[in-house]
């Protein structure tokens, strides 16, 4: 595991150009240096020399960000940001109190344990995904934490792909690990990517993810092809009908890599018009345990993006992350006529597959 010493040429690449601030939806919204990664890496080079020390407040600005990645991918300097806040976050907050405590809620004793019970309890309602031939696609089914809680998105996997010549393989993976990068919880991460990486023992020729997040995460160390779920609809030539028009915009997450998809997909679903939003990809507000932290900053975030969805008069703002899901929601919440917050799988799960 690296320390925030191994990362001192990185930090020293920085040529505060400020190049960040533009696309920092944090430093947007608030107009603080120390929100978006430039002033973070003054802070951290502080560190490095010895002129500050790696304390409560220089913390609190590591927990003011959405781990979005848009100044990494924005960055001229070409530096792994993300990387970077989580090494100097978990050097922080291993030897704290509430570190020790977020450790423990994250451990696989509790956190594992609670997404199993409700693994458990939702058994009933689940629709066993069929088996078939094996000269079909196959494709390994990373469900995601959200998809382990509630049944409905492999109710809508098994309807949408019954027919189709795909295999979907169900392995029980961990968390991809995401939140665990957040809190700074190295070690837990490790651990998930230990395990996922055990359960991938098997013939596939995909991942099959329905969570931007998770992909991005999961890519991080798993050398394999991904598919989402809009992809793979292509990829198997599906058509859908809705039984009346209806107008959806579309919500792109920041951790979703292309959307390449979106318009071949949509060209295939009768009766739906699709509407651009301004600014279609910027970012929901959400950001997990950001919103709890910066609860003022993440609503005001969602409420502009929401600003934006309702200029659309859409029906349907669909998204393929569940974490953007809550965002929109939270941004839209209260709004009059405001539309429908929804996955794609649920979208298309709502229309009629035809031939
Ligand atoms: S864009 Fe990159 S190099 Fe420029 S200030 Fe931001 S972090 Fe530094
Ligand atoms: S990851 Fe996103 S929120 Fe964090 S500093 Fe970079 S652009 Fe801002």
């Amino acid at each position: 595991m690296k320390n925030l010493e191994d990362y001192a040429g990185d930090i020293n690449k920085c040529s505060k150009c400020g190049l960040c601030q533009s696309v920092c939806p944090v430093y947007k919204e608030t107009g603080n240096d120390c929100a978006v990664s430039r002033g973070k890496f003054v802070m951290l080079d502080g560190v490095l020399k010895g002129d500050l020390k790696l304390n409560k407040n220089i913390n609190k600005y590591l927990d003011l960000c959405l781990k979005c990645g848009k100044c990494s991918d924005f960055c001229p300097s070409g530096i792994d940001v993300c990387k970077i806040f989580e090494t100097a976050k978990y050097q922080y907050i291993k030897n704290t109190l509430t570190g020790k405590i977020i450790f423990f809620l994250e451990s696989r004793f509790i956190f594992g344990n609670f997404i199993n019970f409700f693994k458990l309890i939702t058994k009933p309602f689940r629709k066993k995904i069929s088996k078939k031939n094996t000269n079909c696609l196959k494709v390994v089914y990373f469900k995601g934490c959200i998809n382990n809680i509630f049944p409905q998105t492999d109710n809508f996997l098994e309807k949408i792909f019954k027919n189709s010549n795909v295999e979907i393989i169900e392995k029980d993976f961990d968390c991809c690990g995401l939140p665990f990068l957040s809190s700074g919880n190295l070690k837990r991460f490790a651990q998930a990517k230990e395990h996922n990486l055990k359960m991938l023992d098997c013939d596939f020729d995909y991942i099959l993810t329905d969570c931007a997040s998770c992909e991005s995460t999961l890519k991080q160390y798993i050398n394999a092809k991904f598919i989402n779920i809009g992809e793979l609809i292509n990829l198997q030539g599906l058509k859908f009908k809705y039984s009346k028009p209806v107008k959806i915009t579309f919500h792109k997450p920041c951790h979703l890599e292309n959307d390449k998809f979106l318009i071949p997909l949509l060209n295939n679903c009768k009766n739906v018009e699709y509407v651009k939003m301004p600014n279609y990809d910027e970012c929901c507000g959400f950001g997990g345990e950001f919103s709890i932290k910066n609860r003022k900053i993440s609503k005001a975030i969602s409420e502009k993006k929401a600003e934006n969805i309702i200029k659309t008069n859409a029906d349907y703002v669909v998204t393929t992350c569940p974490g953007c899901i809550l965002g929109l929601k939270q941004g839209l919440s209260g709004g009059k006529n405001s539309p429908k917050v929804i996955s794609l799988t649920e979208f298309l799960d709502n229309a009629e597959l035809i031939n």
